[in-house]
């Protein structure tokens, strides 16, 4: 076989599986990474001396492409699945959201509001009909579906969350496909159960690079492509995965600690208050255990915000005090200063901003030049799994 050069622009968990995937056909890749780490987004750290994603990371039952991959480079026995809780802040307090039960039980909600709120997650779990969303704004689609109150409790909170001030341009196309996958995530009790690499997702990273160069590629860190066109003479293919000049991004502020106090009893918090500078408070190990991490609860603080927000800029001792004094809201106990390994980390181009009638960015470029990046993860919330379905797609095309 002629073999192929091919240069890949990232070394994202998108970069790096169609690498593997490329390498593995027999072609000659070159993986050109301008951090001086791999993993882009899914990229780790160490925490209480475990690998710790710097941004929260889990996956579902429905990631299919990511579990096959993981299962075809033998890390089918490190995948650990737990019970999801969720819980929503409201109004000064923590309510579970966890199924039907809890949505009975949930205070800011009339009855009629939770049979609504019932009966329209069972049919967009049930309608695989998306392209008829695509036009609408889940804004507009979701207050109508669910009315008023719902709206303001439950959905504008997270639609504003994830996408800041564009938050009533967002297609219910996108909100389709979140409620559709998460409602198909459970187990054989109906339970919701959410999926975990055991070691970090960074054993994913490792393992994709380690196969890589067994397969003849080769990795380049700390080598940032400023001009696509100067690898044309050398090489016969471009993967470009950075970020799309073509679509508007959010950047993520997210914030990691660990700390021996042990907080809330759920996993994922949605903070719905305008007035949070968080959206999500996760208890990382209310999900995977303390074991790993010498005993110790670690936590993230996280939110999406625009590019020139001043998150962006803030000086991290000030950011961490400001979410700090806010987190001592929602729990009175939190003491700050038995948070150890505190963390900030941000992220340009964290979410592509999905509005109604979103047209995802071409694959093709040029004969030579191919574009694969997550801002083409459309109807779906972009995801790992999605860039591993991604990069197997492309290397069909190439
Ligand atoms: C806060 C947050 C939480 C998330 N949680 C989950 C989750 O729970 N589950 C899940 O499945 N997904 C989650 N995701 C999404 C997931 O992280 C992404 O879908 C995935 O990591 C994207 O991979 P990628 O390779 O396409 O992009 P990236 O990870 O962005 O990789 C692009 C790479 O290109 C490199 N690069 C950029 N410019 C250049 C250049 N000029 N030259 C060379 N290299 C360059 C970057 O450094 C980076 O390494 C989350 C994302 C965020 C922001």
């Amino acid at each position: 076989m002629n073999r192929r050069k091919i240069a890949i622009i990232g070394g994202g968990l998108g970069g790096l599986s169609a690498g593997y995937f490329l390498s593995k056909q027999g072609e000659k890749v070159t993986i050109l990474e301008k951090e001086n780490f791999l993993g882009g987004l899914v990229g780790g750290f160490k925490m209480e001396g475990e690998n710790l994603e710097k941004l929260y990371h889990h996956f579902f039952r429905t990631d299919k492409y990511l579990i096959e991959l993981l299962e075809e480079i033998g890390l089918a026995d490190k995948i650990v699945w737990n019970k999801n809780s969720t819980a929503i802040y409201w109004k000064n307090k923590m309510y579970p959201f966890n199924g039907a039960v809890d949505l009975l039980k949930f205070k800011p909600l009339s009855l009629l509001d939770k049979i609504r709120m019932g009966l329209v997650a069972i049919y967009l779990g049930l309608d695989n009909n998306w392209q008829k969303y695509e036009a609408i704004s889940a804004s507009d689609w979701m207050k109508k579906a669910v009315g008023k109150n719902g709206y303001k409790v439950v959905w504008k909170p997270l639609l504003q969350g994830k996408f800041h001030k564009y938050y009533k341009d967002i297609s219910m196309a996108w909100l389709w496909a979140r409620i559709h996958t998460r409602g198909n995530s459970k187990n054989e009790k109906g339970e919701e159960v959410l999926g975990y690499i055991d070691g970090g997702f960074e054993k994913l990273v490792e393992r994709l690079a380690e196969l890589i160069k067994k397969n003849s590629g080769e990795i380049k860190l700390n080598s940032e492509v400023k001009n696509i066109k100067d690898l044309e003479k050398e090489f016969d293919v471009i993967i470009d995965t950075r970020p799309d000049k073509e679509v508007e991004y959010l950047a993520t502020v997210n914030i990691s600690f660990s700390s021996e106090q042990n907080l809330s009893k759920f996993y994922w918090h949605n903070i719905n208050d305008p007035k949070s500078p968080f959206i999500a408070f996760i208890q990382h190990t209310n999900l995977v255990g303390t074991k790993n991490y010498r005993g110790k609860n670690v936590y993230y603080l996280g939110t999406y915000v625009p590019q020139d927000h001043a998150f962006l800029k803030m000086d991290e001792k000030i950011l961490v005090n400001q979410w700090f004094d806010y987190l001592k809201k929602i729990f009175p106990e939190f003491d700050k200063t038995k948070a150890e390994n505190v963390s900030v980390f941000r992220f340009k181009s964290g979410q592509h901003i999905v509005k109604t009638n979103y047209i995802k960015p071409v694959y093709k470029v040029s004969e030579k030049i191919y574009k694969m990046n997550f801002a083409q993860i459309y109807p779906e919330d972009r995801g790992v799994n999605f860039g591993v379905r991604e990069a197997r797609k492309l290397i069909e095309l190439i």
